[in-house]
């Protein structure tokens, strides 16, 4: 099961939320203040554990932004709303 980690951007907390394939109705807040204007933090480590036996596997794709910071797509599969 993909784990995913977000940032709060109100209060700065990071915490990660697992997504279970058969639920689209994940609900994402932050768990400190509740608001829902959150970043996402990759994590190679739980993006190697999301891989799961026989599931499509998150995309992810690394591009160079301006400034020369380097960036992240990540797309993932399965049921979307
Ligand atoms: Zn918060």
């Amino acid at each position: 099961m993909p784990i995913f980690e977000f940032r709060c951007t109100e209060c700065g907390d990071v915490f990660e939320k697992l997504f279970v394939g058969s639920d689209d109705s994940v609900e994402l807040k932050c768990p400190q203040c509740g608001c829902e204007t959150l970043d996402r933090v990759l994590s190679q480590t739980n993006y190697v554990m999301g891989a799961g036996p026989g599931g499509a596997k998150p995309k992810l794709t690394e591009k160079s932004c301006a400034g020369g910071n380097k960036c992240f797509t990540l797309d993932i599969p399965g049921p979307s709303k």
